[in-house]
């Protein structure tokens, strides 16, 4: 990483690779939860990658978050229900090993 030669914090778009001014991009949670920040990092993506993906939801996770009602759900009862849709659909999680 090169040491930044203004003040200016810049971020990478995800899906683009441009360098964006930091408030000029928006944040953009791979978990889908842009509500919990404690100990996460965000990706980011610039204007034009992110309407992109409201308009046009590029995998099935999309669909899927909001057949849960992602958001609108307390918390733990929307994990729960993620949880046990994602193995209906894709088969048990496997541990890492
Ligand atoms: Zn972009």
């Amino acid at each position: 990483m090169w040491p930044s030669r203004n003040r200016t914090e810049t971020v990478t778009c995800l899906a683009c690779g441009t360098d964006r001014p930091r408030d000029e991009a928006r944040e953009y949670d791979k978990y889908g939860d842009r509500w919990d920040r404690e100990g996460k990092t965000f990706e980011h993506l610039c204007k034009s990658c992110h309407s992109d993906l409201c308009h046009h939801p590029r995998d099935e996770l999309e669909a899927l978050l909001v057949d849960l009602e992602a958001g609108r759900r307390n918390r733990d009862a929307f994990l729960a229900r993620y949880l046990s849709t994602v193995e209906e659909r894709y088969g048990p999680l496997e541990e890492e090993s």
